[in-house]
């Protein structure tokens, strides 16, 4: 399927990536991963709510042992397209990660804030290692420097839709990824 045959869900709706677009980028990356991974039996720390998708998509594509843990931070109000800059937990981990091979997984990494902030609460329950795995990166957004060691897609300044991202909880059930039109 090309671009332009995909239906707009809306119309103010722009495609950036096609369902095939990002799942040949996650068979990239889970190459990349289960090289470096192998015989560790990580733990596959997904950012909670946006990467689910990613999370399900990401695992099967990596097709070795490994264990899964989520955990869910907010950092925006309803409604808002920006993050607020203050992060809250709002669901720590469950199980320990002492001595464990940790990857973060997040959908989105827009000014760095959260992932900082997520790195920073492992980081204090004593991982062997901990990396970070994003699907997509606004690289130009950046307000702290967050090392990404396994990136799917570099993407402008848009904000994006679909893939278990959302605009006020719509849209996750996109399989591909959407920007909304700027108003002109
Ligand atoms: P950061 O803390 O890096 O600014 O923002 C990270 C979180 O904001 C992401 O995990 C995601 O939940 C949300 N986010 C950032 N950019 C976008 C975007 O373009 N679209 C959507 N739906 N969420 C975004
Ligand atoms: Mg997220």
């Amino acid at each position: 399927m090309t671009r332009k045959d995909i239906p707009l869900p809306q119309p103010q709706m722009e495609v950036l990536f096609t369902p095939g677009d990002i799942q040949s980028a996650i068979a990239r990356l889970a190459q990349e991963i289960r090289q470096d991974y192998r015989d560790k039996n990580p733990v596959l720390l997904g950012v909670l709510k946006g990467c689910f998708v990613f999370m399900s998509d990401l695992v099967r594509a990596l097709d070795m042992p490994l264990e899964i843990e989520f955990m869910s931070v907010s950092s925006y109000g309803p409604g808002r397209t920006e993050s607020s800059g203050e992060i809250r937990v709002v669901q720590g981990l469950r199980g320990t990660i002492r001595d464990r091979h940790v990857l973060v997984v997040e959908d989105i990494v827009d000014t760095g804030i959260t992932v900082d902030f997520v790195l920073r609460y492992l980081r204090r329950r004593r991982p062997a290692s901990v990396r970070v795995c994003a699907l997509f990166d606004k690289a130009a957004r950046h307000r702290v420097d967050v090392p990404i060691d396994y990136l799917g897609f570099s993407i402008p300044d848009r904000f994006v839709v679909g893939y278990g991202l959302d605009f006020d909880e719509r849209f996750r059930y996109l399989p591909g990824l959407y920007c909304l039109k700027e108003d002109d």
